[in-house]
């Protein structure tokens, strides 16, 4: 197809959506969320599935190839099996990914392996008590289970790890240990500010070298495994292991130069950087029955004024001061 892609000011040419199809979550986990959940959004503000086709649409023709379905957690909007078929069918991503927890998608197992080649599973501790203590939610059992099920169902399983002092620095070498014979990458992020909360002293220090270091204290034959240039992540293997590891440097920013992503959060908000303040209203521009063109031209414009870096984004904002929204209402 003939289009013209969209690019940025800094010459980043963006062909990946992550798509929040909620904000609501059946885990409370602390890094994202309070205890007690955070103001949820009213059904009649958040994206229609319709509304969401209707974007990717438009998406679709200025060369978006890939889409990551996020949120919340996924799968407790009703109906979203349906509207993973539709965009697979109507949208024919080149690559079409989720995000999950993992609690439910032992209900999709039918389904799952045809959408998906890869499913990124959020999981932070493999015991059953440090996860409890995490996700404020007594489900390891489920979730551990349900990831073994995936792996089974030939899907690629990669395993997200928010690495955080006091909660789960023990379960760092457990999870490499995990890949020596399982075919899974375990990505270990730095934590952000994005608890929902303001109390960011209590942000991990845990960044990419010293996750890093840490296992390099323990495995001492490691090599490094190239990526393409816009990964997030910085790939690893212990030398005759099955599986992979990798660290998102998430809150360090060191891979800002080569985004090739924006974000459209669950009230359709279209979000040029994680660490943006705002974003541009696409669902009001939708409900105003704006044409394909004009939306286009929106996402354009937007998309141009796409911050150099995660630094001057979070600066943009408020300040220095970084942001302390709740993950579940940015899709991570
Ligand atoms: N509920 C799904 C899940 O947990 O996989 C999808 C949404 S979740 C917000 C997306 C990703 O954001 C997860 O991998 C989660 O670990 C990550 N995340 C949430 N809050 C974070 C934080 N404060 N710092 C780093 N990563 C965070
Ligand atoms: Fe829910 Fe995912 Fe946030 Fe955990 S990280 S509370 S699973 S949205």
């Amino acid at each position: 197809m003939k289009y013209s892609p969209l690019i940025d000011r800094h010459g980043r040419r963006i062909n990946y959506v992550r798509l929040a199809v909620t904000d609501r979550c059946n885990l409370r986990c602390f890094y994202c969320m309070p205890e007690e959940g955070i103001q949820f959004l009213e059904k009649k503000s958040i994206l229609t599935y319709e509304e969401m086709l209707r974007l990717l649409h438009v998406f679709k023709g200025i060369g978006v190839d890939k889409i990551r379905i996020t949120g919340g957690e996924p799968f407790v909007r009703k109906d979203l099996i349906y509207f993973l078929k539709e965009v697979k069918k109507e949208i024919q991503p080149q690559e079409f990914a989720i995000t999950t927890n993992a609690t439910l998608t032992h209900l999709y197992m039918d389904d799952l392996p045809e959408l998906f080649q890869t499913v990124n599973v959020s999981l932070d501790s493999l015991d059953a008590e440090r996860f409890f203590k995490i996700t404020r939610r007594d489900d390891f059992k489920k979730v551990f289970e349900n990831i073994q099920e995936l792996i089974r169902s030939g899907i690629q399983v990669k395993i997200n790890a928010v690495v955080m002092n006091e909660k789960n620095i023990e379960d760092i070498i457990s999870f490499v240990e995990w890949t020596r014979n399982e075919n899974i990458e375990v990505r270990f992020i730095e934590e952000m500010p994005f608890n929902g909360t303001r109390e960011k002293d209590k942000i991990s220090d845990w960044n990419y070298v010293k996750i890093l270091q840490h296992i390099q204290s323990k495995f001492k034959n490691i090599t490094k495994i190239e990526t393409p240039v816009s990964s997030t992540s910085m790939m690893y293997q212990v030398n005759g292991f099955t599986g992979k590891f990798g660290i998102i440097p998430a809150f360090s920013r060191t891979f800002c130069g080569t985004c090739n992503r924006i974000r459209i959060t669950a009230k359709g908000e279209l979000l040029t950087c994680l660490y943006s303040s705002s974003g541009t209203n696409l669902l009001q521009e939708l409900r105003q029955n704006k044409s394909e063109e004009e939306l286009e031209k929106i996402i354009r414009n937007a998309v141009l004024e796409k911050e150099k870096n995660g630094f001057e984004a979070a600066k943009k904002r408020n300040g220095f001061i970084p942001i302390y929204e709740s993950m579940t209402t940015i899709g991570g």
